[in-house]
């Protein structure tokens, strides 16, 4: 998986780092965590921090 050189445009329009944020914010216990009203909390999440910096920095990149 990161033996490409090139970001693959088919994977998805925004690039891997997109991908790999939009999974992350789907699966991580932390970043779905909602309250009683189902209202997400944004509890901090360092991994979720970081994958939207790289996401960001590739947009920067592109
Ligand atoms: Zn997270």
């Amino acid at each position: 998986m990161s033996t490409a050189t090139h970001p693959s445009p088919v994977t998805a329009p925004w690039g891997p780092e997109y991908e790999l944020l939009a999974a992350h914010h789907t699966s991580c216990p932390t970043c779905t965590a909602v309250d009683d009203q189902g209202v997400n909390l944004n509890l901090p999440c360092a991994e979720g921090r970081r994958l939207s910096e790289e996401y960001r920095m590739a947009r920067h990149r592109a």
